[in-house]
């Protein structure tokens, strides 16, 4: 393929992306930004390994990493539960930190690599491969911690290091100190010391960034995380000098950015202390290891009489959390919608952000059972509808309902914009046990005198309820 050819397929592929982006941001055009990325994807790898930079002599490495890639992903797609989602997005990051840190060494000991290079040009080629490596360096660590705290590998709580500002401040001079170093060495093999050295202290810095972040704090650091495997992409596409790599990298960093920001707006956290990591840990008391003892009695009902509840009702506003998604839920919890308003009720579902263990994860399991869109609201869209509404059913949530992030200032969710689910003239709260949601707090909704508790499995119950409704 000829270089005028690749860039017109690399400009092609952007905009493809560009495009998809777009389409992502609504749950309508979604499946369509979908394709636009595939197709985006197809075309960026084509011109890639037809571009001049392959020599016949790659093609049997590309095609055997491409075979043994593909075959682990398309494993991987069939055996992954929508659940386990979160911790394979979290691996992924990490894959993608991984392959920046070790694209930078390869490119610095490649003397072809840097013969290309010299003067304030070498200096540059130089910076990208340093700030590629830290940053690949703390995405690999920092995502297989998010990945191991997702899926219950590692404790959520927080690791607190003593003076722990002052270790990641000490590390950040020693990273320029040793740059500076780099910079200056006289041969690869100087060079290699400070590298090395800064690989681990970035390595070691992305453990403890995300060690110190808080089980509700979660979501934000998928969101950052994501952002850093963007700018990972970019730093390796200015080491390969690969434009595409740099805008598609760029365009991940940034909407993974943007992505955190509304995270952080959701959860009521400050984005400069979640850039610098160890945030969620001020607000409040660590939550006690061992889970909590429930604080008070409960009142339970049966599914009959949730049926009856939900009959009576005018307005009802469902609030999907994990539990559903555990449950694989949404198919019934729509069978009900849809015999509730033939009977003319109103219902309305209630997404909080950071609701399930990943963003937009109920969106995607409602549009899954084909819930239409426009009966799924945003909490700003419907917070304060709540004291005019007759039932509240809670499905299989917990952190995102829970009034003490309000009312508690020394709860760990303290601040945290909940549901208001309380106000409505009743709640009912579909969940097994009185465990503990993610953040391992205990919530005082569950004994306020207008909830009631339908313990069980959601799906189970819900199905229940459905049998319950139509006979009647
Ligand atoms: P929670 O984790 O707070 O609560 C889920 C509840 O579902 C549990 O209390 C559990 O109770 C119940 N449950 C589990 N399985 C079932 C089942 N089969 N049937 C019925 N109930 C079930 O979830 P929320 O959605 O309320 O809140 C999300 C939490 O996850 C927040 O703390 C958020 O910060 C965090 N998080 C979110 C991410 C995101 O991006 N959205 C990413 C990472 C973390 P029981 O065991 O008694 O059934």
């Amino acid at each position: 393929m000829t270089a005028t050819l690749a860039t017109a397929s690399y400009v092609g592929a952007t905009i493809l992306f560009i495009l998809s982006l777009g389409g992502l941001s609504n749950p309508e055009s979604s499946r369509r930004g979908n394709l636009y990325g595939m197709i985006g994807m197809t075309i960026a790898v084509l011109a890639t390994v037809s571009g001049p930079q392959v020599t016949s002599a790659g093609y049997a490495w590309i095609i055997g990493a491409m075979v043994l890639g593909g075959s682990i992903g398309l494993y991987a797609s069939r055996v992954v539960r929508m659940t386990q989602m979160p911790e394979l997005v979290a691996l992924m990051h990490s894959l993608v930190g991984l392959a920046a840190m070790l694209v930078g060494f390869a490119n610095y000991i490649d003397p072809a690599a840097s013969a290309e290079f010299s003067g304030a040009a070498k200096s540059i080629h130089e910076m990208e491969i340093y700030i590629g490596i830290l940053i690949g360096a703390v995405t690999f660590t920092g995502s297989v911690i998010a990945f191991g705290k997702l899926s219950g590998k590692i404790g959520g709580k927080t690791l607190l290091l003593p003076g722990r500002h002052w270790m990641n401040l000490a590390g950040l001079l020693i990273v320029i100190w040793f740059g500076r170093e780099f910079l200056h060495a006289e041969s690869i093999d100087a060079g290699m010391m400070p590298l090395i050295v800064m690989t681990v202290i970035a390595l070691l810095f992305g453990i403890h960034m995300v060690m110190a972040i808080g089980g509700a704090d979660m979501p934000v650091v998928i969101s950052m995380l994501n952002s850093y495997s963007g700018w990972a992409a970019a730093a390796t596409g200015f080491m390969l000098s690969n434009d595409l790599l740099i805008v598609v990298g760029a365009l991940v960093g940034s909407s993974g950015a943007i992505l955190s920001y509304i995270m952080c707006r959701a959860m009521n956290r400050n984005f400069i202390s979640v850039i610098a990591g160890g945030f969620g840990s001020e607000g409040g008391a660590p939550a006690p290891a061992g889970g909590v003892q429930p604080a008070g009695e409960v009142n339970p009902i049966l599914a009959a009489e949730t049926a009856e509840l939900l009959r009576e009702s005018k307005n009802v506003i469902i609030v999907p959390g994990y539990g559903m998604a555990v449950a694989q839920a949404q198919h019934t919890v729509y069978e009900i919608t849809k015999v509730l308003r033939e009977k003319g009720v109103n219902v309305r579902f209630g997404i909080h952000p950071v609701a399930g263990r990943m963003p937009g994860h109920m969106n995607v399991l409602l549009a899954e059972a084909k819930v239409p869109y426009d009966i799924v609201l945003e909490m700003d869209e419907l917070n304060e509808d709540f004291p005019n509404t007759d039932v509240a059913m809670i499905i299989g949530a917990n952190d995102i309902v829970n009034p003490a992030a309000e009312e508690d200032p020394s709860s760990p969710i303290a601040g945290m914009p909940v549901l208001q689910v309380w106000k409505a003239k009743t709640s009912i709260v579909m969940k097994r046990s009185m465990a503990t949601g993610y953040a391992g707090v205990d919530n005082p909704l569950f004994y306020k005198e207008n909830n009631r508790m339908l313990f069980g499995d959601a799906k189970k119950m819900l199905d229940e309820v459905l049998v319950a409704l139509k006979s009647a």
